[in-house]
């Protein structure tokens, strides 16, 4: 039978703002939409986190048993800076002041997340949808919302209409924010803006002459406004009505609100019935951000070459650092935190290294069967990773007095724990066995993906010589690069 039949999840949602039964639309199967990066720079500690909460939680649905659909999207088309519809488009920006082409800019930066994420191991999404790639669907979305009465055109751009929205249905369902409120307290326009009412939002913009990615439209040449794409790629690939829908906190206003409205007025139906949102992560108290420049990039980590570092750290030991916490905490970064996640990383694995060794007794004195069941009913709990992570310590209690001989473990329980031991810890939770353990292929693998993103870092930096230091020494010792157009791949003579 499979797992998830007799394992009932609770998840937060943060549309009830309560905890609920997880009741997947279609019998053991899970629709999950989450938003993934704009790729116009590396992505920070802050992002990963998001995204290996997610990973976690794919994880754990695969675990279960579940046949999971993971949407993860690919924002290449580029946003405004701010969210009234304003300033320079972020990805556009990048490549002016770097003298690229704007989809040079997404290569590069789409590369470099894939690096990064490989190097934390996280598992692939099932569908990886750009939103260049869906400016048709946006477009469709766009007259049909033209056509409902709820979207005006104005000098070739179009604009959502929040007000005439609110009349039928709640903007500021999932934010808890009140329009009225909000009528309030916004200065009314100054006649400059194309916009009826402040609360609107763009769902189609015309762009101007500097403005180089745009695709032609029934308005104009333009873009598409920031929430669009993703109300076209998980609708499309999800259904009109799908189970999950993850990101950020940051995002819930106006991203994920401005989503509601538009998946809503299109289909007439609510769009998503979980919606998962992860905390930040903070350094110095403060969320960690690529705009304010309180940020730490993942390969300072590999390297330990920052003022926020002491030394340099496994990838396994950082994602054990950031599962420590509960998805939903905000969890502040610090060195000293990192070496004792570090401490009990490696006393994780030290006692997984006994675990094969242990002697097998006639009669168990350990009762493994209820430690499983504290296992699976942390992750049941809202995926609750650091109490899971404490009761892993309790089984790893069991394997050091088993071994010392103050307890004993008999065959059937002696299989469970392994069993458990390991699916939680390398599947669940995703970990990794330090390299010199049994696994050094992919480690090898792990070491070479990290230095070619530092050598991407240090093109980027216009440090040649770091960058063709990186390339020959490696090549020195058998291992060749070569740069394509997805990317840089490698292979081992
Ligand atoms: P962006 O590329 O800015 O859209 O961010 C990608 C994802 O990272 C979004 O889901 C954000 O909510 C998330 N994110 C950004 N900053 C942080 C942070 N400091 N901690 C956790 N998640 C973050
Ligand atoms: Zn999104």
């Amino acid at each position: 039978m499979e797992l998830y039949k007799s394992n009932e999840i609770k998840v937060y949602n943060s549309l009830s703002k309560s905890k609920e039964v997880l009741k997947t639309i279609n019998e053991g199967m899970i629709g999950m939409y989450v938003c993934g990066p704009t790729v116009y720079s590396n992505v920070h500690l802050g992002n990963v986190r998001t995204f290996m909460s997610f990973d976690m939680i794919y994880r754990y649905f695969l675990h279960l048993g579940y046949k999971v659909r993971y949407v993860r999207n690919i924002t290449d088309a580029g946003h405004l800076e701010n969210d009234a519809d304003e300033g320079e488009d972020r990805i556009a920006k990048k490549a002016r002041l770097e003298q690229l082409e704007p989809m040079e800019i997404v290569q590069r930066y789409t590369v470099d997340f894939h690096n990064i994420l490989n190097t934390f191991n996280f598992l692939p999404p099932s569908i990886e949808p750009t939103a260049t790639g869906h400016i048709v669907e946006q477009i469709e979305i766009v007259k049909d919302i033209l056509e409902k009465g709820l979207a005006y055109e104005k000098n070739g751009s179009v604009y959502f209409d929040v007000l005439k929205y609110n009349e039928t249905e709640h903007y500021g369902i999932l934010s808890g924010r009140n329009i009225e409120d909000s009528i309030h307290n916004t200065r009314s326009l100054d006649g400059q803006s194309e916009k009826k009412n402040p609360q609107d939002f763009a769902l189609w913009k015309k762009a101007d002459e500097r403005h180089i990615m745009r695709w032609p439209s029934p308005w104009s040449d333009g873009f598409p406004g920031w929430h669009l794409e993703c109300s076209a790629m998980s609708t499309k690939y999800l259904g009109e009505n799908f189970d999950i829908h993850g990101g950020g906190m940051d995002l819930k206003f106006p991203h994920h609100e401005c989503e509601i409205a538009q998946s809503q007025t299109r289909n007439n139906v609510k769009p998503v019935n979980y919606w998962l949102h992860t905390n930040m992560l903070t350094l110095n108290g403060q969320k960690m951000a690529k705009s304010t420049g309180n940020y730490i990039l993942p390969n300072d980590f590999f390297t330990g070459q920052s003022k926020h570092l002491s030394k340099a750290y496994l990838p396994s030991v950082v994602r054990f650092f950031m599962l420590q916490a509960n998805y939903k905490s905000i969890l502040d970064f610090s060195d000293a935190a990192l070496l004792a996640s570090e401490k009990g990383y490696f006393k994780l694995m030290d006692a997984i290294d006994l675990l094969d060794k242990l002697d097998v007794s006639n009669a168990s004195t350990v009762d493994v069967e209820s430690w499983k069941a504290k296992c699976y009913s942390a992750m049941n709990d809202d995926f609750n990773t650091p109490v899971l992570i404490a009761n892993l310590f309790e089984g790893i209690k069991y394997i050091n007095q088993i071994k010392e001989g103050n307890e004993s473990i008999d065959d059937k329980d002696y299989e469970i724990l392994k069993s458990t031991i390991n699916s939680f810890v390398f599947d669940v939770l995703g970990l990794e066995k330090p390299s010199g353990s049994d696994n050094g292929s992919d480690k090898l693998k792990s070491v070479v993906e990290m230095l070619i993103g530092m050598r991407n870092d240090a093109r980027e930096n216009k440090n040649w010589a770091l960058s063709d230091k990186i390339r020959d020494e490696l090549l020195e010792l058998g291992i060749q690069l070569k740069d394509g157009k997805d990317g840089t791949t490698f292979s081992i003579n």
